[in-house]
């Protein structure tokens, strides 16, 4: 109850700060926080700093593999996609959003503790090449708040809503900002060959496959689209494996669009 008390309160705080208070945080009215500090801090998380879980799976680095990565979530369709990758002892990177942190507290933990990864996809979606350093200090580091305060993990990598960015903003955004080499373009399509057609005519190793865990149609089109990429052989791994595996490293303030050899 403390931890959920504290998601709200920072949540409310970030959106206040913004001068736009989410709609998406409900139940707040109670809450009164000072509104002339536009500053926030945030206790220590309420449990122990959680690393990510140690893979059960073995990852051979001589193949191909791939990071699917998911943006926009959590939402009702991230539990389907979870079980299908659980099925196929596969995993995935969710970049999230910190106003969908509250209430999604439960399949957050579920993403880390299956040994998929979180990164950060700003507070509320913002094109950050048109909003200031103080409020873009807060979408991104406010959705690290949230999101350590719910899981006890810190996300490591961050992506730019839109992909939109300038090699100024990435070194104000102060972590490894992470692109994509297949767009998926599922939130356009919301169709099911279509997505899947545009992973299996262009995949290759090293790829970085945007989706969004927002629609049913990505869901169907992952439960078709997963099993046949191991079937040709692919590792599906998170952004952080598919870089340790590659002998890669991050960098903040850099951008990555795929891991090829
Ligand atoms: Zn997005």
């Amino acid at each position: 109850m403390v931890k959920k008390l504290l998601i709200i309160t920072l949540a409310f705080m970030i959106a206040l700060s913004m001068g736009t208070v989410s709609a998406n945080v409900e139940n707040i009215q109670y809450l009164k926080p000072n509104q002339g500090n536009k500053q926030y801090t945030v206790a220590e998380a309420p449990r122990p700093i959680k690393e990510e879980k140690a893979s059960q799976r073995v990852i051979n680095p001589n193949k191909p593999m791939i990071a699917i990565t998911y943006d926009d979530g959590p939402s009702q369709y991230t539990s389907r996609i979870l079980d299908i990758l659980k099925e196929n002892n596969s995993v995935a990177t969710f970049f999230v959003l910190g106003q969908r942190v509250y209430n999604n507290e439960g399949i957050l933990n579920r993403i880390i503790d299956e040994g998929s990864q979180i990164g950060n996809h700003t507070y509320n979606h913002k094109n950050l090449t048109t909003i200031s350093d103080e409020e873009l200090y807060r979408q991104v580091q406010g959705t690290d708040d949230l999101i350590r305060i719910a899981t006890g993990y810190t996300p490591a990598v961050m992506r730019p809503p839109y992909g939109s960015t300038t090699g100024d903003l990435n070194k104000k955004i102060q972590r490894p900002v992470i692109k994509w080499s297949i767009d998926t373009r599922d939130w356009e399509s919301r169709n099911v060959e279509m997505i899947k057609n545009s992973i299996l005519d262009y995949v290759k190793d090293g790829d970085i496959i945007l989706m969004h865990d927002m629609y049913d149609s990505t869901a169907e089109a992952s439960k078709i689209v997963i099993p046949e990429l191991i079937n040709r052989g692919y590792q599906l791994v998170t952004i952080n494996e598919l870089v340790e595996y590659r002998d890669g490293i991050l960098i903040a303030g850099e951008q990555y669009y795929n891991m090829y050899k």
